[in-house]
């Protein structure tokens, strides 16, 4: 069965014509049924002959994202998701109101294998990669669960967008067409936990999104102490693929630092990160960091966010302390699956120092 919701226009125009046999305008008739109707049957699909929606629905498939759970938090409407896909997975999305409209926090895989000790996402390692069409599913899923758009969209929920770089493009190519959901990659964000060949790939396409980069440390020591992914690229690397990035795309980079008790919340270490980022055009997101079980990991007390916000501001660097929302529902991201959804294969790939992306 060939999964039409992940081809682009030109790869559904070359299918329809060239497997079905039938007229171009077919393909363009079908790729609005399914992008920007967001149809989940071929047999909604009324302007099409019915002899050609039972061909479709012999050979071909709409990638099934159906609702598992929907948890709704009392204090500010946020909504999180857990969304089951074909094979049993689970994955989590999250929807959040704000002042500019709402915004949509989707998964890009199955678990993960970046291997950051703070994180819940990673725990089971990586189980699969999300094709585009499940990434749309979410979307689609959400906004008709909601029954209203997003206005933005984040790829920050679980797995690294990065480290499944061709289907995160062709679902962010789908997304923004004039004749799909059309949401302009303005409106898009990006979080990378630091794969410098990734962001090199990216600053090439020259995307209109914004890249956000999971910093967290200001030094290799602490970096890779709480992020595997620094042995392999080094804090240097990543700074000149995030310097080369803002010459590419003139896009600004946020930088996303989650403070961890004792960690990396010191005035020290918010002097040391105004040293690293002196003279970038970038924004730095503080994050109390999400206590997981699992882990060991401490969120930084209030006042300690506060100092190191005020600290980065008297050193000149654009801080802002990020608001939490639907805090009551929480379960820090990637916790849920665990808890609801199917159990993450055991033995996952996991992403470990030396050993990544070889
Ligand atoms: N893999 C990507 C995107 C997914 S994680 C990345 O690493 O950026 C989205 C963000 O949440 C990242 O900045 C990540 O470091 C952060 N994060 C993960 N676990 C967290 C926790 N327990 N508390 C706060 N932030 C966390």
């Amino acid at each position: 069965m060939t999964d039409l919701s992940s081809l682009t226009l030109p790869e559904l125009s070359a299918w329809v014509t060239g497997e079905l046999q039938e007229p171009a305008f077919r393909a363009r008739q079908l790729y609005q049924w399914l992008h920007q109707k967001q149809a989940s049957s071929f047999g909604e699909m009324t302007n099409l002959p019915a002899a050609l929606r039972r061909e479709l629905e012999s050979r071909a498939k709409i990638a099934p994202v159906s609702t598992r759970l929907k948890l709704e938090s009392a204090l500010d409407g946020t909504r999180k998701f857990l969304f089951a896909l074909e094979d049993g997975n689970c994955v989590e999305t999250v929807w959040m109101e704000y002042h500019h409209g709402p915004s949509l926090c989707i998964s890009t895989q199955v678990g993960c294998r970046m291997g950051c000790r703070f994180c819940a996402s990673t725990l089971g390692g990586l189980v699969r990669n999300l094709t585009p069409g499940e990434m749309l599913g979410e979307v689609y899923e959400a906004q008709r669960q909601m029954g209203r758009p997003i206005s933005s969209l984040v790829l920050m929920g679980i797995g690294e967008p990065l480290d499944n770089f061709e289907n995160v493009m062709k679902f962010l190519e789908i997304l923004s067409s004039p004749q799909g959901q059309n949401l302009s990659l303005r409106h898009v964000s990006l979080s990378t936990c630091g794969l410098v060949d990734g962001i090199r790939r990216l600053g090439e396409r020259r995307l209109g999104l914004t890249l956000s980069v999971s910093l967290h440390a200001p030094d290799d020591a602490t970096r890779s102490a709480i992020m595997p992914v620094n042995s392999r690229w080094p804090i240097g690397e990543l700074m000149a693929a995030c310097r080369d990035y803002f010459e590419a795309t003139g896009r600004r980079i946020s930088y996303e630092y989650a403070l961890i008790d004792g960690v990396n919340d010191t005035p020290a270490g918010a002097e040391a990160l105004a040293g690293l980022l002196r003279g970038q055009n970038c924004h730095v997101n503080l994050i109390p960091v999400n206590p997981v079980k699992e882990r060991a990991t401490r969120r930084s007390s209030r006042r300690a966010v506060e100092a190191f916000a005020a600290r980065l501001g008297e050193l000149g660097i654009n801080a802002t302390v990020r608001r939490e929302l639907g805090s009551d529902i929480s379960a820090a991201c990637g916790q849920l699956r665990r808890q609801g959804g199917l159990k993450p294969r055991e033995g996952g790939d996991r992403f470990e120092d030396e050993r990544i992306l070889e």
